[in-house]
């Protein structure tokens, strides 16, 4: 079962949010949003707020949140998955683009859209409604998925 936790990340953060997403949590990025905005959908939402801002975690209305002070996305993303560790299984469920689970598609449903050396080789498909995009497990970088699984099994 994936948590069922959700985050709101601040402008600072799009790379650490893609990088989450590919971890299968559910990350709303907005850019631009002000401090106010983020705030009111972290609590409106119960989504963990992820920030870099030290003054906005001062803000007395901030709900729960993780400040952030590494710079580099990698050091971000084990930080955050230090204090809210993913489900391996969760992974690649979800789009990395808008942040909608995905849903797995037929063989036969992506011919059309995806390289032919990819659909005689690669047995599982997922699809984004949102945002028609087809994903596989090769459409992610390999580097990228190493790095998750390196860095979830390191828990
Ligand atoms: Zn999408």
């Amino acid at each position: 079962m994936c948590p069922d936790r959700t985050f709101v990340a601040d402008m600072m953060l799009g790379r650490l949010a893609r990088w989450l997403r590919i971890l299968g949590i559910d990350v709303l990025y907005l850019n631009p949003v002000d401090d106010a905005e983020l705030i009111r959908l972290s609590r409106r939402d119960k989504r963990i707020l992820l920030t870099r801002d030290t003054r906005l975690v001062q803000r007395r209305d901030v709900g729960e949140h993780l400040l952030i002070r590494e710079n580099d996305p990698m050091a971000q993303l084990a930080a955050v998955i230090r204090v809210y560790p993913p489900a391996p299984e969760c992974i690649l469920t979800r789009c990395i683009r808008c942040n909608t689970l995905l849903t797995a598609s037929e063989k036969r449903d992506v011919r059309d859209e995806v390289p032919e050396h990819i659909y005689h080789t690669v047995s599982r498909f997922a699809r984004c409604i949102q945002c028609d995009r087809v994903y596989w497990e090769g459409s992610h970088c390999r580097h990228m998925l190493e790095t998750c699984r390196r860095l979830i099994g390191g828990q």
